[in-house]
């Protein structure tokens, strides 16, 4: 059961271990461990300094008590009442430094060796007695610290010997109530702060968590979930972006699916009409002009086919960003004659008036090829859907405010209001039921559309910064006008 067990365990760590709030928690608390060692550290040299200082001053005030009445007599040292406490050391020395005289909590040995030093830093540093203080520090006698002063004594008119005088360094025990202070202080600090910044680190990662949570969850056909996280905070502001981006991505799936979805169900009417036609002439023998006519047929509907497939491709292309535009300044007007003398035929045969109307020189900054493509998309659709006793087509360019633009018009049925907004969609048709076949049309192959057209066209006035609008009246016709920047 163990062994089963410990693998999860030190997963758990390794992920505790490697997870941001970890490292966010260690680095804060090392941060403030620094910050708590170095205010110790200060606070206790200053707290050092200052019981130093007072214990320095109390000697002082001690020393003074006994220059008025300490007296030497030859039993010892008189000692007045009240100046020295318990606690307190004298030790008197004579001028070869032996002890003369000694008191307080230290062992003999001590105060022989406290002796010994004090006449040789006297005789090192003084040559007469004038002036000659001397303080030093001894640990760890009777279990405490004491501070020591040594001056000479002056008895007789002359220097009779040294006295050392020591009192504790911190009698009251504020030394050791400092430093337990201090680092029971900086210990419950840095647990406060480690449990405190576990617990906010973790809170604050919390929305991360639900938010890896949902992005997991995310399948490729279930992207309608999401976050919905309420906060204004940063972490609510990346799951809004999140949200935002499921968003789109879910709209493009959409139009991905309906793409495929549409481009089948097109390919799948001209397919069912060839194999209606093959089979209904290959059921029995039939007249040649039968044969004929089935071709034809068949050739009408292989061609709409490859159309469709071909603008398919183009999209497809367009869309994967796999379209290397070569952009160099080009003549409108150019591009419009030039898809003129293309068409010319197209409505020659449709008994379509193709003309050219004011062509003055206009210039942008487009790719000539992808600019012929979108020019004939609309004079072809213009071609196509003209109607009426007189058909006639007309291309126009200009320029105003510092844009180009070329028009197309026809005096065709026009576009009633609601298809307009539609028009560029994919696969969109006006008129659905013309789809296929007229019997004429489809003998040439002219009035069928895929309804990819003006995609393309709106896709190619995109990517050279332009735009496009059209205005259309019933019974009158339709007119496509695209502006450029002029280069
Ligand atoms: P299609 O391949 O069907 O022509 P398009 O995207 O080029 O596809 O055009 C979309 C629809 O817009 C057409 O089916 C047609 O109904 C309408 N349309 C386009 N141009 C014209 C026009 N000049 N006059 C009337 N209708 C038009």
């Amino acid at each position: 059961m163990n062994s089963t067990r410990l693998p999860g365990i030190s997963k758990r760590l390794g992920y505790l271990f490697h997870s941001i709030r970890f490292r966010l928690v260690l680095w804060f608390a090392a941060i403030l461990a620094i910050v708590l060692a170095a205010f110790s550290i200060f606070v206790y040299i200053n707290q050092s300094r200052d019981i130093r200082s007072e214990a320095e001053y109390r000697l002082e005030r001690k020393l003074a008590a006994f220059d008025e009445t300490l007296t030497l007599t030859a039993n010892g040292i008189y000692l007045p009442q009240g100046v020295l406490q318990d606690t307190d050391i004298l030790i008197l020395v004579s001028n070869n430094g032996q002890v003369i005289a000694s008191r307080g909590p230290i062992p003999n040995d001590d105060a022989d060796t406290l002796a010994r030093q004090a006449v040789g830093e006297f005789q090192d540093h003084h040559d007469s007695s004038d002036g000659f203080v001397s303080w030093s520090q001894r640990d760890g006698l009777s279990n405490s610290n004491y501070i020591f002063v040594t001056v000479p004594i002056v008895g007789f008119s002359r220097q009779t010997g040294l006295a050392i005088l020591g009192s504790p360094l911190d009698p009251s025990g504020l030394f050791g109530r400092l430093r337990f202070t201090l680092l029971a202080g900086t210990l419950l600090t840095l647990t406060i702060a480690l449990v405190g910044g576990f617990w906010l680190a973790d809170r604050a990662m919390r929305p991360v968590h639900t938010i890896t949570q949902a992005a997991r969850s995310i399948g490729e056909t279930d992207l309608s979930r999401r976050l919905n996280m309420k906060g204004k905070d940063e972490l609510g502001e990346l799951a809004n972006t999140f949200d935002a981006m499921l968003a789109r991505l879910q709209a493009a799936f959409e139009r991905q699916r309906q793409f495929v979805a549409d481009a089948s169900h097109e390919l799948r009417t001209p397919l069912t009409i060839v194999n209606l036609e093959t089979s209904r002439v290959l059921a029995s023998r039939r007249p040649v002009d039968d044969y004929q006519q089935a071709l034809q047929i068949i050739h009408s509907e292989n061609d709409f086919m490859t159309g469709l497939v071909n603008d398919l491709l183009t999209l497809a292309r367009m869309d994967a960003g796999q379209t290397a535009m070569e952009k160099f300044p080009v003549d409108l007007s150019d591009v419009a004659v030039e898809t003129v003398e293309r068409l010319a035929p197209l409505s020659d045969r449709r008994g379509v008036i193709l003309e050219a109307g004011n062509l003055p020189e206009v210039h942008i900054f487009g790719d000539r090829k992808y600019l012929i493509q979108m020019m004939s998309n609309l004079v072809e659709n213009a071609i196509k859907y003209t109607t009426g006793p007189e058909k006639r087509v007309c291309i126009e360019t200009g320029s105003s405010d510092g844009s180009a633009w070329v028009s197309v018009s026809d005096t065709g049925p026009g576009i009633s209001p609601e298809h307009l907004p539609h028009l560029f969609d994919r696969f969109y048709r006006v008129d659905k039921s013309r789809t296929h076949l007229t019997d004429e049309e489809s003998a040439h192959n002219e009035a069928t559309g895929s309804g990819l057209g003006l995609s393309i066209v709106q896709w190619i006035v995109h990517s050279h910064d332009g735009e496009i609008n059209v205005e259309s009246t019933l019974g009158v016709g339709t007119k496509f006008e695209v502006r450029f920047k002029s280069a």
